[in-house]
């Protein structure tokens, strides 16, 4: 790690109740968080000038829950057993955040997928700020890393493109590590911004495996031994029902994407003049060679 360059990471913790992972006499949140709060305070460690953010994703919505807004840390984060401050500050806000928002979620979002998309849309704004705000002092490069179970959510496919490349403009990594479910979209995402894809079967296992591939910045991982990179599923969603495709109709005006052919574009409203359909024209039986 260069001594000089600040990291910036922004976690995104997936903490959807609809999501059912296994694991042997343990809540899987609990242990997922717990192990998000050591890569978390490891990568605090590594350097002084690196910074934190953590964004919990839920179903009805997404919250900072570090740092937190400024109005209500009125609470005292002393901590009493000589752990670090800020190691014990991001503890509780972490524990007090998601208490806050799984007792505060409508019952009718439960089985809703999580706006993963919409998390990493306020990332990138957050580093978008704090880029600016350290322009003069120091030279910050960001990253994200998103820690989810949902796998594919197609409904936001578009929410996802447009992050993916605003990403991509920023310098932004994007870095994902998905349990159990492969997301087709995060490994586009991962691929366009150079980031790391990993899908974890152990969850268990969870801490190693965040320690190992996601703690070194981007620079450190050259040097590394990674893991090798996944096939990419490199399949669009259609605009017309939100599905991944394989083969589809494409707008040629405006690039929207549809699994039937349609003769008016529904994004754009553009008409389609078509070719006359041969078989209604047979004026020449000779001379048609072509269409
Ligand atoms: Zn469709
Ligand atoms: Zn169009």
């Amino acid at each position: 790690m260069s001594a000089e360059e600040g990291n910036l990471l922004v976690v995104i913790v997936d903490t959807n109740p609809s999501v059912k992972l296994m694991m042997k006499g343990k809540n899987v949140l609990t242990h997922c968080l717990d192990s998000v709060m050591v890569f978390s305070n490891s990568h605090l460690m590594i350097s002084p000038l690196n910074k934190l953010a953590v964004i919990a994703c839920h179903s009805h919505k997404s919250s900072f829950l570090f740092p937190k807004p400024q109005n209500d840390d009125s609470e005292d984060d002393r901590p009493t057993d000589g752990q670090y401050e800020l190691f014990a500050q991001i503890d509780r806000c972490v524990k007090d955040g998601v208490k806050q928002l799984v007792l505060e979620s409508p019952q009718e979002t439960l089985h809703m997928e999580s706006v993963l998309a919409g998390a990493m849309s306020m990332a990138l704004c957050y580093i978008h700020r704090i880029e600016r705000e350290e322009k003069s002092r120091q030279k910050l490069s960001a990253r994200i890393l998103v820690v989810t179970a949902s796998g594919d959510s197609a409904a936001q496919y578009m929410n996802f493109m447009n992050v993916f490349f605003t990403a991509q403009k920023q310098n932004v990594i994007i870095d994902a590590c998905v349990l159990d479910k492969d997301s087709g979209l995060l490994q586009q995402g991962c691929d366009i911004t150079g980031g790391c894809y990993l899908k974890v079967t152990n969850v268990s296992a969870l801490l190693q495996y965040l320690l190992w591939v996601f703690l070194p910045d981007a620079k450190t991982r050259k040097q590394l031994v990674q893991p090798p990179p996944v096939h990419v599923d490199y399949r669009a969603a259609c605009f017309c029902h939100r599905e991944l495709i394989d083969t589809g109709y494409v707008c040629s005006v405006c690039l929207s994407i549809f699994c039937a052919f349609s003769p008016i574009c529904s994004t754009c409203q553009t008409a389609f003049k078509l070719a006359p359909i041969p078989a209604l024209k047979p004026r020449k039986k000779k001379t048609k060679t072509g269409l």
